[in-house]
């Protein structure tokens, strides 16, 4: 049976990719070793993290002012991270949009002399929107201001990126990395956990402006961007196998039309899927139409029952990791880059007989 996997992450990964890393597994590039079996130091590995680094940085335009880190931790590491480097007796300003903005916002509150404020929220309307955040409201002063640019869980994503005058906005982008038009120069840090849109889980993606390096002391060199950047991310051993399958995925990036290509490719399928929810009688979207996500896309029947019945069928039909996240409920596909089309297709078919089926018209 054909499998489309909707997980939100560990996410699918292009198939190339996977057939790549198969074909090397064993004996990498002639070397008689795997991947996973170099050290970090040698020359092999070296040439792998720096084109993993020079790919990105084509990928998304990354200015030469700003250091790009591969870490670990994930993105909820950078959820203190940001704080202890940036804020230390500031003030750090949040945007409250969904539930991983909620974590990053009471992880910042744990950092002793980090003065935590809320600017915007939609959490009265279950984050069925992004808020509105206007020059006005962000305080000049402030160390930076927290974004998170696609909520994964809640399927919002800001259309554009609010001015912040000359404060930094850090964004959390671990579910729309390499699948959106955002530029990184209007961003002082982007933060990203790999096992969405870039690879495998274990490695996390930081892309950070120099002049907020070395701002302030952390309490261990690990949480310092200004150590990691200065040992080009390898002051301790870093994910070695997690950073070649990113650099094979960012190959297949470039090779696919790069970030422009994935985003086309993102908005055919997210738009299929919205159409056929629009157009339905039984299925809607429980997002405002204008703060849609074209990487995850909920969508509910209005019974639990028959979200149930749904999820249960679709699970059959061998669509995997379908039903929505538990603190949501109903249904959610995560249709990352790697996602192809065609799975959209047999979803958006499948949901047309299920309709039928129970009691549409
Ligand atoms: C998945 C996710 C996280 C958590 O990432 P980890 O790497 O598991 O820590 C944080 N923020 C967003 C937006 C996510 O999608």
């Amino acid at each position: 049976m054909t499998v489309f996997n909707f997980s939100a992450g560990p996410a699918v990964l292009p198939k190339p990719v996977l057939e790549q890393a198969q074909s090397e597994m064993l004996d990498y590039r002639g070397s008689g070793m795997s991947v996973m079996e170099l050290s970090h130091r040698s020359s092999l590995f070296e040439n792998i993290i720096q084109e993993a680094e020079a790919l990105l940085r084509e990928l998304m335009n990354i200015p030469d002012n700003y250091q790009v880190l591969f870490l670990q931790g994930g993105a909820s590491m950078q959820f203190s991270m940001v704080p202890l480097n940036l804020a230390q007796g500031k003030k750090a300003l949040y945007a409250n949009t969904g539930s991983w903005s909620k974590k990053a916002i009471s992880e910042a509150k744990k950092i002793a002399g980090v003065e935590v404020e809320v600017i915007a929220s939609s959490e009265e309307q279950n984050f069925t929107y992004i808020p509105e955040i206007t020059p006005d409201m962000v305080d000049q002063d402030a160390a930076y201001l927290h974004i998170t640019t696609n909520n994964t869980i809640e399927g919002s994503a800001y259309q554009t990126i609010p001015d912040a005058g000359k404060v930094p906005i850090v964004a959390d982008m671990s579910s729309n990395i390499l699948a959106n038009d955002y530029k990184t120069e209007d961003f002082g840090i982007i933060y990203a956990g790999a096992q969405k849109n870039i690879g495998p889980a274990g490695l996390t993606v930081v892309i950070i402006r120099d002049d907020l390096l070395g701002l302030f002391p952390t309490p261990s060199a690990m949480l310092d961007y200004k150590i990691q950047a200065d040992n080009h991310s390898l002051y301790n051993t870093p994910p070695t196998f997690a950073i070649y399958m990113a650099k094979l995925v960012f190959e297949w990036v470039k090779a696919n039309g790069g970030v422009a290509g994935m985003l086309k490719q993102d908005q055919a399928k997210a738009g299929l899927l919205y159409h056929t929810i629009a157009e339905s009688n039984l299925f809607t979207s429980p997002v405002d139409k204008d703060s849609r996500s074209i990487t995850n896309i909920p969508f509910v029947t209005g019974s639990e029952a028959l979200d149930k019945k749904f999820n249960q069928e679709a699970l059959a039909a061998g669509f995997e990791n379908l039903k929505g996240h538990r603190s949501v409920g109903g249904m959610r596909a995560s249709l990352y880059n790697a996602f192809p089309l065609e799975g959209v297709e047999a979803l958006v078919a499948f949901m047309k007989q299920f309709e039928i089926e129970n009691g549409g018209n």
